[in-house]
Formats: structure tokens, C-alpha cells, sequence
């Protein structure tokens, strides 16, 4: 159960609600977020609402069964749009592409694909600069000196930076610099990382761990949610299964599930999720069928010469086909 409290809630009436909540032994959370105040319930057995609905304070009381409270589909009717200071908007009305190389490698690099997303009018440039990587010793990213040379040059030209943050530690160096903070699969059930994001005033792309469940993926969304970051958009990107004809299986099944499940926006990322050049685009167009809200992709200028991933990496010729592809896909679905 879901208690939406009134944004003007004063200290009495709140106390008020508690006592009521405590009286009924109804254990509860409150959850404070950028644009609300709630109180996630966890009653043992179900209750009659109208117990606590006429106690004044409350603004509206849902009923929600299973585990994941805050981003579930069963309390909010308009999906979430995710916005932000200039008016853009990812939704699913806004179909969102984020697009660029794996990882942040040089000035020159960023400007060439920059001038790319541009030309193919997208908003989003992503591009690690602290890469998880396997082994310790491959190349692990330009830190934060790369990470404030492509917040300068994205700013220039009016484009939104999506990168990895790996630990707590170092979000608020990369605050600044930063529009939408992706949580990689290796991290996604980081819970002190999830919590930090929480607090943060910034958008957060949650991808699915490597071997992580729907439900795990949800539960992981919720730790952010409750921490006051309503924020969110969820993230398909393959997951490990018996196959190794390709990097990952890309769960499409993933992208209805999660829609009926949860209200957050659903974004796939081909490129991990095959994890071959070649045929990231078929999977991209799949995921638009499977009703995606937005696309993650890896490009770069020569993705043979890419630092990092640039086996699945699609070039610039690749990528515009595929855009001018996603847009008619998008029309015939319209
Ligand atoms: C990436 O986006 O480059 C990345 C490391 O992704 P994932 O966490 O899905 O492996
Ligand atoms: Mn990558």
C-alpha cells in the first residue's frame, strides 16, 4: 500500500498519521522524493483503506500488492516522463536515443561523434570514463579529467551526457558534468550505490545485472526511488545465459514485462545485448518493435580502433541507417 501525503503536510498532521499507522500495526517507510511525500505500507495482511484515507494530511491511498511498492504500475496511471531544464523530455511519447562510443577516448573523438548525433538530431551522448572492465589490466577510462572535456565539448553543441558512475564515492566530483548517471550491470545490485543515487538530483539509467532477474532489477530500482529519486528510467541489456554464440541474450521479452510491471521508462541496449556489430542493429529495430521507449547504442568514428567494446561497436554510416530505420519502424507502429 501506497500513502500519497499532502506536499503541504505539517509536523501535527503527520505525527497524527504515524500514530494511526503504529495503532493499526501497520508497519510503514516514509519516502520523501524530489516531487513527493509517501509512505510505503508493508501491512502483513490486507485491511480495509478507508481506515487511513479520511486522516487528514492524506492526499490518496493505493493498493499495492507485491514486492515492489513505489515503481510498480498498479499506483500510477500516467507513465513516468523523465525531464529536464531545457525541456527535453525521455517518455514514451519522447523516444530517446542515447548514443556514442563505449568509452570517452580523446578530444578528437568526442567532437567527430558529437558532430554525428548532431547530424541525426540526437540529444544524448553516452561514453564511459570509469569503465568496469573484467580484466585490471585493460583500459579503464579517462576519470575525471576526460569526464569535464566531455562535459565541455557536449555543452557546446547542446548535448546531454549519459555515463557510468561506479561507486558512491564519486558522485558528487561528476555531479556537475553529468545529466543522466548510468548504474552498469555489474553494479546493479550495488545497494549503497543505489541509495547514493537516491539522494542525487539527477536522472539515473538502471541497467539489469549480468544474471539479474526482472524482479531483481525492479527491487534495485525501488532501493533509488525510496531514497528520494523518482528519476529513473530502466535499462534491457542482455543477460548471462548457457548460449555463447553471443556476448549476452538480449531479453526483449524484458521490455513488455517491465512496462506492465512498472511505470518507469524502458530503454534496451542492443550493443551489450548481442554484443556483435553486425547484427546490434537488427536488435535495435527489435527492440523498437517490442515497444521500447529508447535505445542505448555504441558508436564510434572507426570502432576497430575503439579503446574498448568496439566489437559491437556500430561506425557512423551504420548508425545514421539504422536511425533513418527506427524512424520509419516508428511510423508504421504509429
Ligand atoms: C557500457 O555501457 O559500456 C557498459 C559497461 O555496460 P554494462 O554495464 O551493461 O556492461
Ligand atoms: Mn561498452
Amino acid at each position: 500500500m501506497i500513502i500519497q501525503l499532502d506536499v503541504s503536510l505539517d509536523q501535527e498532521r503527520e505525527t497524527g498519521i504515524f500514530s494511526a499507522l503504529n495503532g493499526m500495526e501497520i508497519p510503514f517507510y516514509p519516502v520523501q522524493t524530489q516531487v513527493g511525500h509517501y509512505l510505503v505500507c508493508t501491512p502483513k495482511a490486507d485491511f480495509d483503506i478507508r481506515k487511513v484515507g479520511h486522516l487528514p494530511g492524506i492526499r490518496d491511498v493505493h493498493r499495492v500488492s507485491g514486492p515492489h511498492k513505489m515503481v510498480s504500475h498498479k499506483w500510477k496511471v500516467d507513465r513516468t516522463a523523465i525531464h529536464f531544464e531545457d525541456g527535453t523530455t525521455i517518455s514514451a511519447q519522447d523516444f530517446t536515443v542515447m548514443a556514442g562510443p563505449c568509452s570517452v577516448e580523446s578530444e578528437e573523438q568526442v567532437a567527430a561523434t558529437l558532430d554525428q548525433l548532431v547530424a541525426n538530431n540526437i540529444r544524448f551522448m553516452r561514453g564511459g570514463v570509469y569503465k568496469p572492465r573484467t580484466s585490471p589490466y585493460s583500459f579503464r577510462g579517462l576519470g575525471l579529467e576526460g569526464l569535464k572535456m566531455f562535459h565541455e565539448l557536449c555543452r557546446e553543441k547542446g548535448v546531454k551526457i549519459v555515463t557510468e558512475v561506479m561507486e558512491a564515492g564519486q558522485i558528487d566530483a561528476m555531479a556537475p558534468y553529468v545529466d543522466v548517471f548510468q548504474v552498469g550491470a555489474r553494479n546493479s545490485q550495488n545497494f549503497n550505490l543505489l541509495e547514493a543515487l537516491g539522494k542525487v538530483d539527477k536522472p539515473v539509467l538502471l541497467k539489469r545485472g549480468i544474471s539479474g532477474s526482472i524482479d531483481e532489477l525492479l527491487y534495485s530500482a525501488e532501493y533509488i526511488f525510496k531514497n528520494g529519486n523518482e528519476r529513473l528510467m530502466l535499462c534491457e541489456r542482455g543477460i548471462r545465459t548457457f548460449e555463447k554464440a553471443y556476448r549476452n541474450t538480449l531479453d526483449l521479452n524484458a521490455v513488455p514485462i517491465l512496462k506492465e510491471k512498472s511505470h518507469l521508462p524502458v530503454i534496451v541496449d542492443p550493443s551489450h545485448g548481442i554484443g556483435l556489430r553486425k547484427h546490434v542493429a537488427q536488435m535495435a529495430l527489435a527492440s523498437v518493435a517490442a515497444g521500447a521507449d529508447g535505445l542505448l547504442v555504441e558508436i564510434h568514428e572507426t570502432p576497430e580502433k575503439a579503446a574498448t567494446d568496439g566489437q559491437q561497436t556500430l561506425d557512423f554510416d551504420e548508425f545514421a541507417s539504422l536511425m533513418r530505420q527506427v524512424k520509419r519502424l516508428k511510423e508504421v507502429m504509429n
